[in-house]
């Protein structure tokens, strides 16, 4: 027998009992996206490997080892994005985008990150992001987060806390970068091996570190807060100010630093306890510097991206799921003749109303037998073209819920009679 072929590891299909979920999931953050103000941009799912490479940062996990590269047949080196911002960036500059300040996006997607699967880490996994180019000031960070607030209050997501730190200006972080190369490096015997290697390359990582065994001498290394820029220092101050007058609380925690390397001043995330150490479901920062690296004028940007796997497990966990639903009826033809009428009715029945979830029986068989198939669909009604009915020109119309009689309609009025049954 051939063997049977699965998913690959780290990959999950969205079965019909979780897409209602993932709809309504998606379609809150969409509508309130638009009620902001910002716009849909989509983007290919390939990329040059060197744009993740040049933004995200060598030395970050996603590129030194979780990015999907290939070749592909011309040699060229190509890459499953791993996240949406480097390829909203490329896209805005060449397709003009940052001549308007105040560019407003948003982007829907799989992402693809080689990782270790576990509860909350996939490998292929989906984001909304949100990215916005040519606002400097600490408004625009205020708003991005309020916006948040949002979809968590209009989706039910309860418990969500905020963390918000500044990174500070490039020289600021540089002053940051070498103090912690001194702390840590005096402290190479407590660190493990991937910080170890980020000790000359990437100090400001091994804050972000997952291992447990880190925790002590992360939380020990001293705080961004001493090497701030006075801008830097004031933005901050004025978002915490912005925040809470909007009445959205927030923790600052000098220690998030965020796993990519392109941001500066305000980051932040948003964190739930419920999913055990994969809590972060929303995540971003400022990354002013990031247009003019890929050779634009330097322009002012930030952004976030949320996952949309940890947000439905939230959203399942608090009952805020929705369930498939099943149709409103299932139409049922015994003969050719029926076929053939039926497929006619059924198109005249979805023209009157819209709003009708009609199944049509398929593949013959009994009265008996297609009977039993309308009650296991869970539809309300069982409409029948199965004896005389063809005839007669009319429906038998079954409730199968309850215990209201069964009653007949005559073709032409068959629309009118099911839309008041069903109160559509
Ligand atoms: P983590 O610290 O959990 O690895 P990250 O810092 O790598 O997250 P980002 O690159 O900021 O994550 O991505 C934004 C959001 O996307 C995360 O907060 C998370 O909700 C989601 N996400 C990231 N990686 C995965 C993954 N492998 N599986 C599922 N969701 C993910
Ligand atoms: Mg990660």
């Amino acid at each position: 027998m051939a063997v049977q072929i699965k998913a690959v590891r780290g990959m999950h299909d969205a079965l019909p009992e979780d897409t209602p979920s993932w709809r309504r999931l998606e379609q809150s953050v969409i509508a309130i996206l638009a009620r902001y103000g910002y716009e849909e941009i989509r983007l290919p799912v390939v990329e040059k490997t060197e744009l993740f490479a040049r933004s995200i940062g060598e030395e970050t996990d996603i590129v030194s080892k979780e990015m999907y590269t290939f070749e592909d047949r011309n040699g060229d080196s190509l890459t499953l994005r791993p996240e949406g911002t480097a390829g909203c960036v490329r896209a805005a500059l060449e397709h003009s985008l940052l001549h308007n300040t105040g560019q407003r996006l948003w982007y829907m997607g799989p992402m693809f990150r080689h990782e270790r699967p576990q509860q909350g880490r996939t490998r292929q996994f989906h984001q909304i992001g949100v990215e916005v180019f040519g606002l400097a000031g600490p408004d625009i960070d205020a708003e991005i987060i309020i916006m948040c607030a949002r979809f968590w209050k209009e989706l039910g997501i309860d418990g969500l806390r905020l963390e918000i730190n500044t990174l500070g200006d490039p020289d600021a972080r540089n002053r940051y970068r070498d103090a912690l190369v001194e702390y840590f490096g005096a402290r190479t015997d407590e660190l493990d091996e991937d910080s170890r290697r980020r000790l000359h390359s990437n100090p400001l990582r091994i804050l972000d570190s997952k291992n447990p065994a880190m925790q002590k001498v992360v939380e020990a290394a001293p705080a961004m807060t001493g090497f701030m820029d006075n801008e830097s220092t004031a933005h901050f101050a004025r978002l915490q100010e912005l925040l809470q007058a909007a009445g959205v609380s927030f923790r600052i925690n000098p220690r998030l630093v965020r796993g990519l390397d392109y941001y500066n001043r305000t980051v932040f995330e948003w964190i739930t306890d419920r999913l055990g150490a994969q809590g972060t479901v929303c995540a971003g920062g400022r990354y002013d510097g990031l247009v003019e690296q890929f050779g634009g004028k330097s322009t002012p940007a930030l952004g976030f991206a949320m996952g949309l796997e940890r947000l439905l497990g939230l959203l399942q966990d608090e009952g805020a799921g929705v369930a498939a639903q099943p149709p409103h009826a299932y139409f049922i033809n015994v003969g050719d003749e029926a076929v053939t009428a039926v497929l006619d009715l059924a198109e005249d029945l979805r023209n009157a109303l819209p709003g009708l979830r009609l199944l049509t029986h398929c593949g013959g068989g009994s009265l008996k037998s297609q009977m039993k198939k309308a009650d296991k669909s869970g539809a309300e009604l069982a409409l029948i073209l199965a004896g005389d009915e063809l005839q007669r020109q009319v429906v038998s119309i079954k409730p199968l819920r309850g215990d209201a009689a069964q009653f007949e309609a005559p073709w032409p009025e068959l629309a009118q009679a099911l839309g008041k049954a069903l109160g559509l």
